[in-house]
C-alpha cells in the first residue's frame, strides 16, 4: 500500500490571499514571504503560483539562490542579510536586496566595490530586540550607507513588531512611535508590516508590506481563524481511513493505553503520523475531518496513524478521505489555528513541519 498522505497546495487561494495583503495597502507594494520553504508549502511553487508578487522575501543565501537560478525575476531580500563579506559577491551575482541589521554589515559593505549598487534594507530595533540596529545607532549607520558607493539610494527603513499578534496588545503602538519619531529626518522608503500588522492597521502601511502567514490562509492573531480575515486555506493536508474498529467500554486505545474508551464505540485509523509531520503533542479531541464531517482524535498520535472517534460520523468506510487541516468550501474547513491550539502550538509550525514522505500537489 502506498501511503494516501498528501498535501494539496492551492494556488488559486495563493492569489486570493496576495491580493487581500496587496488591497489593504493600496498603492503600496507587498513583498511575499516564502521564507522556510514557503512555510512548508515549497519554495518554488509558492514563488511561481505567485507570479504576481511584487517581490519575495527569504531567510537564506541558498533559498535565494534556488529561486534565481529557476527564472524567478522579482526583487528577493535576504531577511538576515549576510554574515561574511565573502557573501557580497553572491548578492551582487544574484542581485538580491539585503538587510542590514548591525554595524559589522555596514563596514562590509563599506569595503565591497561594485558595479551596480546593491538594494539594502536597513533593520531598526524598535522593541523586537532581536536583529535590528539599535535607535541611538541609526542616524550614523544610516549616513555611512548613505555614503557607501555599494548601497543604492534610496535605503529601505525596516522594522519588525514583536506582539502585532494580539489585537490589544499596546506595544505595536510604542514600536510604531519609535520608527516614526527615528525615521522622521531619514531618507528612505519605510517597511514594518507583517501579517497582522497587514491586517491590523488601519492607515499608513508604509511603502512595502511583508504578509507571510496570511499567505498561505492561517491567521497571524491569537485567537483566530483565517477565514475571520477573509483568508483561504491554501494546503491541505489529508489521508485516508485504513481501519475500523468496534471497541468496547474501558478498552485502552494506542501507545500507552493512554486513552480508554468511555462507551462502546467505532474508532478509526488514520493513515498520518508524527512521521508525516502530523504533531505528536495533539491532545485527545483535536478536530479530524472524515468525509466532511468533525471526529475527534483519541489515543496518542503515533508515527504513521493516528485513532479517530468515529461515533458521529455516518457509515464510515475503509478509504473515506480525512483531512488534518486545510479543505475548502466544498470538502469544508477544517482550520488549521484549531489543530495547531490543540497541539499547544502555532500554524506557522504545523506548516513549516510537513515532511519528504507526504505527497505535494498543486490544485487551482
Ligand atoms: C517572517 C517575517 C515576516 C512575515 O511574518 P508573518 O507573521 O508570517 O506575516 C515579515 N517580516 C520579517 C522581517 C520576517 O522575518
Amino acid at each position: 500500500m502506498s501511503r494516501p498522505s498528501r498535501a494539496i497546495i492551492n494556488l488559486a487561494a495563493l492569489r486570493h490571499n496576495y491580493q487581500l495583503a496587496k488591497s489593504r495597502n493600496p498603492g503600496g507594494l507587498a513583498m511575499a514571504v516564502i521564507k522556510a520553504n514557503g512555510y512548508g508549502h515549497g519554495l518554488l511553487t509558492v514563488a511561481n503560483g505567485l507570479g504576481e508578487a511584487d517581490a519575495f522575501a527569504v531567510a537564506s543565501m541558498d533559498e535565494a539562490i534556488i529561486l534565481r537560478e529557476a527564472g524567478i525575476a522579482q526583487k528577493i531580500l535576504l531577511l538576515a542579510g549576510v554574515c561574511a563579506a565573502a557573501e557580497l559577491s553572491l548578492v551582487d551575482r544574484y542581485r538580491l536586496d539585503i538587510v542590514v541589521h548591525c554595524a559589522e554589515q555596514v563596514s562590509m559593505l563599506e569595503s565591497f566595490r561594485v558595479q551596480d549598487p546593491l538594494n539594502v534594507w536597513l533593520k531598526i530595533n524598535t522593541g523586537m530586540n532581536r536583529l535590528g540596529i539599535a535607535i541611538a545607532d541609526v542616524v550614523s549607520l544610516h549616513a555611512r550607507l548613505t555614503a557607501c558607493q555599494a548601497v543604492a539610494i534610496p535605503l529601505v527603513l525596516m522594522t519588525h513588531f514583536a506582539n502585532a499578534d494580539d489585537r490589544r496588545d499596546k506595544y505595536l503602538q510604542t514600536q510604531r512611535q519609535a520608527f516614526k519619531q527615528v525615521t522622521a529626518s531619514l531618507s528612505g522608503i519605510k517597511s514594518i508590516a507583517n501579517s497582522a500588522a497587514t491586517l491590523f492597521i488601519e492607515d499608513d502601511l508604509g511603502d512595502w508590506i511583508r504578509p507571510g502567514i496570511m499567505l498561505y490562509g492561517a491567521s497571524p492573531f491569537i485567537n483566530s481563524i483565517g477565514s475571520d480575515d477573509g483568508l483561504k486555506p491554501v494546503m491541505t493536508l489529508e489521508s485516508a481511513l485504513i481501519g475500523i474498529r468496534q471497541q468496547v467500554t474501558g478498552d485502552p486505545v494506542g501507545y500507552g493505553g493512554a486513552w480508554v474508551c468511555p462507551q462502546d464505540m467505532l474508532v478509526g485509523v488514520v493513515a498520518i503520523g508524527y512521521g508525516d509531520g502530523y504533531p505528536w503533542h495533539a491532545k485527545a479531541g483535536t478536530p479530524v475531518m472524515v468525509n466532511g464531517q468533525v471526529a475527534k482524535l483519541v489515543g496518542r498520535v503515533s508515527m504513521d496513524m493516528i485513532t479517530v472517534d468515529l461515533t458521529n460520523i455516518k457509515k464510515p468506510k475503509l478509504g473515506d478521505k480525512v483531512i488534518l487541516w486545510g479543505g475548502s468550501d466544498k470538502s469544508g474547513i477544517l482550520p488549521i489555528e484549531e489543530v495547531a491550539s490543540s497541539a499547544g502550538t502555532i500554524s506557522y509550525e504545523l506548516l513549516c513541519q510537513v515532511t519528504a514522505r507526504v505527497k505535494f500537489k498543486t490544485s487551482d
